[in-house]
């Protein structure tokens, strides 16, 4: 039997960090070839540490491993992306930790996912430009198709007969769509509108480029946010922090627009 490597290389993103010791992270990362991974910054969080500046949340950078008996630790490190605009505006950040606190909550450990770790990296690209505001549910449809948990959006997930136009509600328990006729007990049943249905279904079957281009009405935009955070808490079986946190910034962003747009804004004095 050959013995692996001691010493090997990986690019990742950090999804997170917390302390460990006195002067170490435990870093949690996604990598291209080994998914979700954990492993030990040592003295990270030392001020002149030549590691710490390359290995904050959300950068993606080359890393130099060592395998260690429990957890593997990084030797060298060099940031490769550090996503300066999205880290330094509130309502990118905040999109991106939400985005970094799926992929965590979502995938198993050392398990490759090359899909996941390219939607995530090309998002957080979309997120330094003018990232449009189908950027989130756009990701959070990939990332649970690529991790096996495709929403149903054509047919009843209950009788398994084919959604008539108008006629439709969303159980999120279930992951899908449902008719009218079908009333399971006890389940969470969420209005669904037809717009709302149709830009999920776009938004599911389109490459990113033609997905971008959808002009998306305020109303759709939180109906869709309020069906995928219900599906999401589902499939994780917990709530997602950070969305919670990026719903607020929305929130204060659309409110702050409506002020400004608002007739009273437009009297002269
Ligand atoms: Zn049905």
């Amino acid at each position: 039997m050959t013995t692996p490597p001691k010493i090997y290389s990986t690019e990742a993103i950090v999804l997170k960090h917390t302390p460990l010791g006195e002067a170490d992270y435990l870093l949690t990362m996604y990598t291209p070839n080994r998914g979700k991974t954990r492993a030990v910054a040592k003295g990270a969080r030392r001020v002149k540490s030549r590691l710490g500046g390359h290995l904050e949340p959300l950068m993606r950078a080359s890393l130099l491993m060592a395998r260690g008996q429990n957890l593997d630790v990084v030797s060298q490190a060099e940031a490769l992306e550090g996503f300066r605009t999205v880290r330094e505006d509130l309502q990118r950040v905040s999109q991106a930790l939400c985005m970094a606190e799926l992929v965590d909550a979502i995938t198993p450990e050392e398990q490759p996912n090359y899909p996941i770790y390219r939607l995530f990296l090309e998002s957080l690209r979309r997120l330094e430009g003018d990232a449009p505001p189908s950027l989130m549910p756009f990701f959070q449809l990939h990332l649970l198709e690529q991790s096996g948990f495709r929403p149903e959006l054509y047919r009843c997930v209950e009788c398994d007969s084919t959604l008539a136009p108008g006629l439709h509600r969303f159980a999120p328990d279930r992951g899908g769509t449902l008719c009218v006729s079908c009333h399971p007990p006890g389940l969470t049943i969420l209005p669904l509108s037809l717009d709302t249905l149709k830009v999920l279904r776009f938004l599911q079957r389109e490459v990113y480029n033609i997905a971008a281009r959808l002009h998306l009405e305020p109303g759709t935009l939180l109906e869709m946010e309020r069906l995928l955070g219900a599906l999401l808490r589902c499939v994780l079986e917990r709530e997602v922090k950070a969305s919670r946190f990026l719903h607020q910034v929305s929130q204060d962003d659309r409110e702050r627009a409506e002020a400004a747009a608002s007739p009273a804004n437009n009297i002269k004095e």
